[in-house]
């Protein structure tokens, strides 16, 4: 317990599936989480419930994709806390699979709109209000995928999104060292993990219960990831047992990239 005692933090995404378990991990671990996302019910109950655990929790409507709506969290963040210690940009989302000669204008900007801007309106707005404390310090998480490190078909656009949010991350990283701030910055690249986002894939293949056997045996475990496997995660890099990684990734996958 207590990992995170006493720090601030903002999880996008925060209403479903990772964010959620982000959320819920950090506040166990003695964090105050600011809870961001567009949907509004499910944000309020995971509020409630960590709130009913003991925990700290405040919910922000905040579609990560809107600079305006990021001015207007990290606002709310700084009246009521003081200060920002950690950013999870998890929010994030998977249009129709496509051949890439008919996939749409419309689907590539949404995709990019919410995975690849959401995460830099949230580094970028996270990093400016962790730049203003004294010492300047943080650590900032962006969640991007095993489909930023190797491909499938059909899904160009998720694939390209999650590769900016590497890459971009990195560049942050050095930007921060380089003026010799103490805000690391680093990736988080989850499998196949059982939440709604991947059970909506599931059932865009027709037949549920046959994608589910096909995406265990895609996994050498053999089987998906849970949520909290990727919440530990995050909860090493958000805490200060990780003081030395930026600039870094890490993949948490059962095995998938290693064959
Ligand atoms: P999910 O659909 O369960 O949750 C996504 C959350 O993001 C929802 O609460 C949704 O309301 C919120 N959201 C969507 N658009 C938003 C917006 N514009 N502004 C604010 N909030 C918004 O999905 P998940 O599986 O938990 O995925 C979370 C992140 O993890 C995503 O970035 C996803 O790409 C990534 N990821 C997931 C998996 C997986 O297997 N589940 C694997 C690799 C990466």
């Amino acid at each position: 317990m207590g990992r995170v005692a006493n720090k601030i933090a903002l999880v996008s995404g925060a209403a479903s599936g990772l964010g959620d378990s982000i959320a819920r991990m950090l506040a166990r671990e003695g964090a105050s989480v600011v809870l961001a996302d567009v949907n509004d019910a499910s944000g309020a109950r995971v509020r409630q419930e960590i709130e009913g655990q003991g925990g700290t929790a405040a919910f922000v409507h905040l579609d990560v994709s809107c600079e305006d709506e990021w001015v207007g969290g990290m606002d709310m963040v700084r009246q009521r806390f003081g200060r920002l210690d950690i950013a999870v940009n998890c929010a994030g989302l998977n249009v129709s699979r496509s051949f890439p000669s008919e996939t749409t204008l419309e689907d590539w900007r949404r995709v990019m709109a919410v995975n690849l801007d959401g995460v830099f309106l949230g580094t970028k707005h996270a990093l400016a209000l962790m730049r203003q404390g004294t010492p300047a310090k943080g650590s900032i998480i962006n969640i991007s995928s095993v489909m930023g490190l190797v491909a499938l078909p059909g899904i160009g656009p998720y694939c390209a999104s999650k590769g900016g949010v590497r890459i971009y991350s990195k560049s942050v990283a050095l930007s921060c060292a380089q003026q010799g701030l103490d805000v690391r910055v680093n990736t988080v690249h989850p499998g196949f993990i059982d939440t709604p986002l991947l059970r909506q894939g599931m059932a865009q293949m027709g037949v549920p219960e046959e994608a589910a056997k096909m995406y265990d045996a895609l996994q050498p475990v053999g089987h998906l990831g849970e949520p909290d496997d990727i919440a530990y995660g995050v909860l090493y890099l958000a805490s200060d047992e990780s003081k030395f990684v930026t600039g870094s990734e890490l993949v948490i996958d059962g095995g998938y990239t290693s064959r």
